[in-house]
């Protein structure tokens, strides 16, 4: 009898990690969803069981989740946005954070960069102090 080994599953342009999160990636984590969308409440539950397993392959922050070991059923899906907060430092440089989800798992956490003065991985995460929480017209809906 031979073990097959399953493929590795990563998202699009992501390598493989495997760690906790940072504080501030938990911090921030908790944070959009306490100040986003009322749906998004359902998922502060897995924070606690939330670990990396890829990171996006330019070096930015971005980070994707498996929740108590369970990767995303689609590692690829993409992500939904579950809940957004934008840092507006100045006009040329705007950044946002985007907790996205995957079916009924958190999927990740991705920076965005809306404006820019340098590349995105040259950014770290905005503190929790500049960001304002913009959930409008996310589309997530849950049937708890
Ligand atoms: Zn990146």
């Amino acid at each position: 009898m031979t073990a097959e080994i399953e493929p590795v599953e990563l998202p699009h342009m992501s390598i493989a990690d495997d760690r906790d999160l940072s504080k501030v990636e938990r911090e921030l984590v908790a944070w959009l969803i306490e100040s986003g969308p009322e749906n998004a409440k359902c998922f502060m539950a897995q924070v606690p069981a939330l670990r990396v397993y890829a990171r996006c392959e330019c070096g930015c922050p971005t980070v994707f989740f498996s929740v108590a070991g369970k990767r995303p059923k689609f590692a690829n899906c993409g992500g939904a946005a579950l809940a957004e907060a934008v840092a507006t430092r100045t006009p040329t440089e705007v950044l946002g954070t985007t907790l996205m989800y995957c079916e009924d798992q958190l999927y990740g956490l991705e920076l965005v960069l809306y404006a820019g003065q340098k590349a995105m991985y040259e950014y770290a995460w905005p503190q929790l102090n500049e960001l304002i929480p913009h959930n409008q017209g996310l589309p997530y809906s849950h049937e708890a």
